[in-house]
């Protein structure tokens, strides 16, 4: 089957679409293997990463959006304004699946829109429409639901940039479907580069399959051995962030910025912590039963939140929590959704925010550095006039229960 990419010139505002050479999609099969292949002839050490000339590339897999065990994550790749090095990073919910549906398998961007953009692609076509009223006006949250408005299609999965990414923060993300998020290598910084707020895309194509009713007997075998599987029904409980619990026993979560081997707060702050306090759902990406997404409801206190929103991953966890001896639930999630709204990644910032508390510990740096505020190990309360204006809902709930799902997959074709 062809691998179609499509080729967005941000600088020409010219697209087309091209087929991949067969050899490069049978030899690294996709994701960023394929996104390797693809830039190792266009990356340069000589080009910065934010110049307009420096690519950067959406790729998914052969099996993105058929609705596997976790076949819903695609990459995003290119040269990292971070580190300078290899970036990419892997993400998951419904968007890249939808790219599919929309008749592309990935899509390479080059050059520097004059003014800010949106990509609308949709079903094989792709515009460049307008972003200049979203730049700097709106959180990702926001941005999210304003294109959906704007393109008339509330079903659009939209992946976007916040302010970091406009202002070329390093660690800036790319938030996609809500939720998830391209976090790592600064992608985000190199889409705002490009004066690219966003992609939106729409699709009802249906992916190929070789051999659907095998893949589908598979898929189901694949989901119902999954189900057996304790380590699937511990993150089905507990969230990515089961994790703090048995890596806490080990001595392998970061605490203190790595100065310490044991926190007393870690059972607080832990996935079963969550489950027991205030986690109100799961979500899940495209097709996938593992269910690993947190939502949860903090109903009081200075962190409540305004009805469900988005629980934060064992990384959130470690960032904000264990790495400055915080053993607070409601913050680290207000901190992980703040920096969701801002586009920013949260396992850098809440280590970078570390690494200031180390500093201000051991006095290298003072409230002069710090507008003010002091930086006390275990003390994470945040200004009230700091604060977001409201939490947002940021859920994508898991769409079925299993027994449900494996039913409706035994007897249907990939959306
Ligand atoms: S729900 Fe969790 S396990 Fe499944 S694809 Fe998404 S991140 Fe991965």
């Amino acid at each position: 089957m062809d691998y179609r990419l499509l080729v967005v010139d941000l600088s020409s505002g010219k697209s087309e679409t091209r087929i991949v050479d067969p050899k490069h999609t049978h030899q690294y099969i996709g994701g960023s293997g394929l996104g390797v292949r693809l830039l190792w002839d266009t990356l340069s050490p000589e080009r910065d990463p934010l110049d307009p000339a420096s690519p950067l590339l959406w790729t998914t897999g052969p099996l993105t959006g058929t609705s596997g065990p976790t076949t819903g994550r695609f990459s995003i790749c290119g040269r990292s304004p971070q580190t300078g090095l290899w970036g990419e990073s892997n993400v998951g919910g419904f968007v890249g699946p939808e790219l599919r549906f929309a008749g592309f398998d990935g899509v390479l961007i080059t050059g520097r829109a004059a003014k800010p953009v949106y990509l609308w692609i949709h079903n094989g076509q792709a515009d460049i429409r307008d972003a200049a009223h979203l730049w700097g006006a709106t959180d990702t949250h926001e941005t999210q639901r304003a294109i959906k408005g704007e393109v008339s299609e509330p079903q659009a999965r939209v992946a976007c940039i916040g302010v970091a990414g406009e202002r070329g923060v390093p660690f800036a993300c790319i938030l996609a479907d809500h939720g998830r998020a391209a976090g790592r290598t600064g992608m985000g910084a190199l889409m705002g580069s490009k004066n690219l707020k966003a992609l939106a895309v729409r699709g009802t194509g249906k992916i190929a399959l070789a051999d659907g009713d095998t893949y589908k007997r598979l898929r189901v075998e694949a989901n119902k051995s999954l189900m057996e599987e304790n380590l699937t029904n511990v993150f089905r409980a507990t969230g990515t962030a089961g994790a703090a619990d048995y890596l806490q026993m080990l001595g392998d979560m970061p605490q203190k910025y790595w100065t310490q081997a044991a926190f007393d707060g870690a059972s607080k702050i832990s996935g079963a912590a969550m489950a027991e306090t205030i986690l109100t759902g799961t979500s899940a990406c495209q097709g996938c039963v593992i269910s690993c997404g947190r939502a949860i409801t903090v109903k009081d206190g200075p962190y409540a939140t305004q009805g469900e929103v988005k629980g934060p991953e064992y990384e959130t966890i470690a960032a904000f929590g264990s790495q400055i001896l915080v053993d607070d639930l409601a913050i680290i999630s207000a901190l992980g959704n703040h920096c969701d709204a801002l586009g920013m990644d949260t396992i850098s910032a809440g280590n970078t925010i570390a690494l200031a508390y180390l500093l201000f510990d051991r006095g290298i740096i003072s409230t002069a550095d710090t507008g003010g505020i002091s930086l006390r190990w275990g003390d994470a309360a945040w200004p009230s006039s700091m604060r977001p204006r409201r939490a947002e809902r940021a859920i994508t709930r898991a769409t079925t229960s299993w027994s449900r799902w494996a039913t409706r997959s035994a007897s249907s074709t990939c959306p």
